[in-house]
């Protein structure tokens, strides 16, 4: 999987600093420099101010602020089972790869075999590969070897049988019903800074399933150079204590 960041607001700490200096002020923060409208905050930089302000707003709850700044990202190759998941945060919006309109009648089945266009969860090759909610733990070469040979069969044939039915003339919105749920899905999401700090703390978490996990680690990495105090405090403070923000 890849996730690149498209596009995020300039500056978000800013505006989320002015966003809350509106609520305590008697001064209109659009008539206001950035540095007047921070002029009584503790700090003896415009950086210290912000922290200041922004560790004060995340320790008190006071979390509207941080639904301002927005950012979009795309993700390439995720699977439609992590897609299911991700999309159910309902404060995300989404642009999903169709498969009405994106057919793979020219995928070579037997790439698929070898690691293309289904995403191969780490379980099927690594003997020592344990998930926080697997039953089963590590095992030995001889049966990950048969893993690897049972699901490598299993998704180049469901390939070979999809283009087949294309084939037949079926239309691939129907045929795509045989594809596995591992199949690959490119995906365009946007969400707010506080949206962002809510998937993390249900979807880094350790219980969360290893390609989620991975992602939103991805997606923090890129929030700490477009918001880097706050999500700073976020990593210090509060990440791993469960829907802190929405609970
Ligand atoms: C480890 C793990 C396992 C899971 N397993 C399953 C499973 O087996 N089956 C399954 O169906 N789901 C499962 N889920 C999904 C989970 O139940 C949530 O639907 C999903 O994580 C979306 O998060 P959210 O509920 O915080 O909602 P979001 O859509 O991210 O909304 C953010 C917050 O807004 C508030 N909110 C939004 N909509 C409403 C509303 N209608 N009413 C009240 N408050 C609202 C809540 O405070 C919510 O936390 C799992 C999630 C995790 C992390």
């Amino acid at each position: 999987m890849e996730v690149e960041l498209l596009e995020a607001t300039d500056d978000p700490e800013e505006l989320i600093c002015s966003a809350a200096r509106n609520d305590y002020a008697s001064a209109f923060v659009g008539d206001q420099t950035f540095a007047e409208t921070m002029d009584t905050v503790e700090g003896d930089s415009i950086r210290a101010k912000k922290e200041t302000l922004i560790g004060h707003l995340l320790s008190h709850g006071h979390f509207g602020p941080f639904e301002h700044p927005q950012a979009t990202f795309a993700i390439e190759g995720m699977s439609r089972s992590c897609m299911a998941q991700l999309t159910r945060h309902r404060h995300v919006s989404f642009d999903v790869q169709s498969m009405r309109y994106v057919a793979f009648d020219d995928v070579d089945p037997e790439a698929v075999g070898d690691g293309e266009m289904v995403v191969t969860p780490p379980s099927a090759t690594d003997p020592d590969w344990i998930g926080r909610n697997q039953q089963s733990g590590t095992v030995d070469e001889e049966t990950v070897e048969k893993r690897e040979e049972v699901f490598r069969d299993s998704v180049q044939r469901s390939v070979e049988e999809y283009q087949r039915l294309l084939d037949l003339g079926m239309p691939p919105e129907d045929a795509r019903f045989v594809l596995p749920i591992g199949t690959e899905v490119n995906v365009v999401m946007s969400m707010n800074a506080r949206t962002l700090m809510h998937v993390a703390d249900m979807r880094a978490a350790a219980d969360a399933q290893w390609e989620i996990r991975g992602l939103t680690e991805e997606v923090l990495d890129y929030a700490a150079e477009w918001c880097p105090v706050t999500f700073e405090y976020y990593e210090e403070h509060m990440k791993h204590r469960k829907n802190r923000l929405a609970p």
